[in-house]
């Protein structure tokens, strides 16, 4: 049956569930626009959804029952139109319910039907008490950016750690606020940093708005508004940023663009990087990507002409590249992670007075831990795992399902054993070099020690107090912080990454060795760093260690090449999980086999590199094509098919992976 619309409008809302598709709605309020709320009905309850589409013309028909809105909640959109077109091509892009997008980028305070909360501005206008001069290199970049400041393109800035790329964006940033113009910044990691903001702004007019998550809602609300509101401001912050209601554009900024958080890796997977790409299109200004070791998919958009590349090739001090030593691992056997040569130059430089960086790939105490008689090891009792040894708390952690159990609790499997810890973690690390240099102030830099603000509080005091002798961390400690008097940094173990099953493996320990070394490059004296490796004739290592970054990329792009993967062709995951081990599989298996164009690749169904976790067992296809439409068609095949599959075995869709 159709029932015809005359005297209302049919309104279309997307609501925030797991459905990709709009509800329609009567709506007789004037006042309703595009981009505004409502709430509406929906089953037995009601609910907060946003007017996508308003059917003026009174024609369009419904094939429901159409049901009359609760209540217009904005007179002036939450969402304006700019960002609703972003919204629908994410949808699309990364086949995620529009709805789900949407309300992801909604501001929180918006997705419960809460009033707005009344926002005070203090007045962020300051004076500049140091002008900025760019060095020659810095100043014919930023003018050449600059001459096509006013329309869509794509900068990309490629310059060696220390070279001042952060004076170039600066330079370009006050220009456009002379201009009473928007400036987004995009940085990795903003809470680590506090020298991030302070640098931005000491060259600016204005003080600049943070944006990332520890932010509360109403803080978050503070920034929203002054989007819509401020004709001219400065937005510095993580990926969440770039769904922020800008109104007035001019550039976006992505610092390290290179950077894996950039990627968000649960529910909606969008990458901030190429949805920055997407809203200066909309808003017809450039953006400037910016890196010392840029992602293979951008050198391949330069090497297409698809980004235009300025290099900046010198450091602003002319302080001297590091030292680079590499131990081989087989024959200076590590005690406890640390061989001779990392300890005995290490205490040289703590000698010295100097502070140490050491870098693992790994939280925790141990890898595991390892049962003395038959050499098995503890997995999680939910998850095909390895449980990881954290001794400060005397437990064993599933880091896959958060499972945890007290370490003396565990039953060896064999008699008269013990459970031995085995591999190496920054625990492990810490507790060793404690022993090794009692007197010296060590501090762990991961997200076990590093979780509340409180914590983050503190290791930034610390810092800037130059009360810390060695740091000791994970991927959190590489992130552009500037640590003073740094002297020496030694990555404990480049293995894992050289060996690694996920294709990026190499191109990511290739961007680490450079940042690392771009860590212990940034004084006068010279810097050092240790590379600790079973295998010091690594191909690859060899050459990155000899030419460095740009020509190691060549050659690994090559393999890249030839196995037809990223940038050479686009990937999408589909993951399927399910507690019956053979029904995800089978399904994968069908779904391998759906027709398809030749150019769409199908690789797998195989187990996911966490096969089970959670007493889910998963599975995945890898998806590919040159063609990024054939791939999109494909994906949208099989997502028709998952729809209507039986509602037990959870599936997902990673479009442009970073991670397997
Ligand atoms: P990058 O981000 O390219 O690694 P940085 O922006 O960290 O490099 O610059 C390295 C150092 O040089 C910083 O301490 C920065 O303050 C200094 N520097 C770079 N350019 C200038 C400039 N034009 N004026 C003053 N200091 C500069
Ligand atoms: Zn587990």
């Amino acid at each position: 049956m159709v029932y015809n619309i005359d005297m209302q409008k049919l309104i279309s809302v997307a609501l925030d569930i797991p459905i990709n598709k709009l509800f329609d709605y009567h709506c007789s309020h004037k006042g309703a626009k595009v981009g505004a709320r409502v709430k509406v009905p929906f089953g037995n309850s009601s609910r907060i959804g946003v007017i996508v589409v308003i059917d003026h013309t009174g024609k369009r028909e419904s094939k429901f029952k159409v049901k009359e809105i609760h209540e217009l909640l904005d007179l002036s959109p939450v969402i304006t139109s700019e960002l609703l077109k972003t919204v629908k091509w994410a949808a699309t892009y990364y086949h995620y319910p529009i709805g789900q997008v949407l309300f992801t980028a909604m501001n929180p305070i918006h997705r419960k039907a809460k009033n707005e909360p009344k926002i005070k501005y203090n007045d962020v206008s300051q004076d500049i008490t140091v002008p900025l001069e760019l060095n020659e290199e810095q100043l014919i970049v930023s003018n050449k950016i600059y001459k096509n400041i006013d329309k869509y393109q794509v900068n990309y800035l490629r310059g060696v750690t220390g070279s001042g790329k952060t004076e170039v964006y600066t330079n370009l940033t006050a220009n456009l606020l002379q201009k009473d113009g928007q400036v987004l910044i995009l940085v990795p990691e903003i809470n680590l940093t506090p020298q991030t903001v302070a640098r931005f702004q000491k060259y600016l007019s204005i003080r600049p708005y943070e944006y990332h998550s520890n932010l509360t809602p109403s803080q978050k609300f503070k920034v929203w508004k002054a989007c819509k509101e401020n004709e001219k401001l400065l937005i510095i912050g993580t990926r969440s940023s770039i769904f922020l209601p800008f109104e007035n554009l001019k550039l976006i900024i992505v610092d390290e663009e290179h950077d894996q958080s950039y990627k968000q890796n649960d529910m909606f997977r969008y990458n901030a990087r190429d949805i920055s790409i997407v809203r200066a299109k909309n808003f017809n200004c450039p953006v400037v990507l910016g890196s010392a070791t840029p992602s293979f998919e951008s050198i391949h958009n330069i090497n297409i002409k698809k980004y235009k590349q300025f290099k900046l090739l010198h450091k602003y001090h002319k302080s001297k590249l590091p030292l680079i030593t590499i131990v081989d691992t087989s024959i200076d056997k590590p005690d406890e992670g640390i061989s001779k040569v990392l300890k005995d130059k290490m205490k040289l430089e703590l000698d010295k007075n100097k502070k140490v960086i050491l870098f693992i790939g790994r939280r925790g105490f141990s890898n595991t831990v390892m049962c003395s008689e038959c050499k098995s090891m503890v997995k999680c009792q939910k998850c095909d795992v390895y449980m990881t040894y954290h001794k400060n708390i005397e437990r064993l952690i599933c880091h896959k399902c958060e499972f945890s159990q007290k370490f003396n609790s565990v039953k060896p499997c064999c008699q008269n054993s013990s459970l031995v810890p085995l591999g190496i973690g920054t625990q492990r690390i810490e507790d060793k070099i404690k022993k090794l240099f009692p007197d010296k102030i060590v501090f762990r830099v991961d997200s076990d020690n590093i979780s509340s603000k409180k914590d983050l509080k503190d290791f930034i005091d610390k810092t800037i107090n130059n009360e810390v002798d060695i740091f000791i961390g994970t991927q959190m400690i590489v992130k552009g912080h500037d640590f003073d008097g740094v002297s020496l940094v030694g990555i404990i173990n480049i293995d894992a990454g050289l060996y690694s099953t996920d294709f990026r493996g190499l191109e990511k320990t290739g961007q680490l060795i450079t940042q690392v070394s771009g860590r212990a490059g940034r004084q006068k004296t010279q810097g050092n760093v240790i590379i600790q490796t079973n295998n010091p004739r690594h191909k690859l290592l060899v050459k990155i260690l000899k030419d460095g970054y740009e020509e190691f990329s060549k050659i690994a792009l090559k393999e890249r090449e030839s196995v037809n993967l990223p940038p050479y062709s686009h990937i999408g995951i589909i993951k399927l999980s399910s507690s019956n081990k053979h029904q995800s599989k089978s399904l994968l298996t069908e779904i391998a086999k759906f027709p398809k164009n030749k150019s769409v690749f199908v690789f797998g169904p195989s187990p996911s590199e966490t096969s089970k976790k959670n007493n889910k067992y998963f599975f995945q296809i890898v998806v590919g094509s040159k063609s990024r439409k054939l791939l999109s068609e494909h994906i949208s095949r099989i997502k028709l098919y998952l729809a209507s599959i039986d509602s037990k075995i959870k599936w997902y869709i990673d479009v442009d992976p970073t991670e397997q």
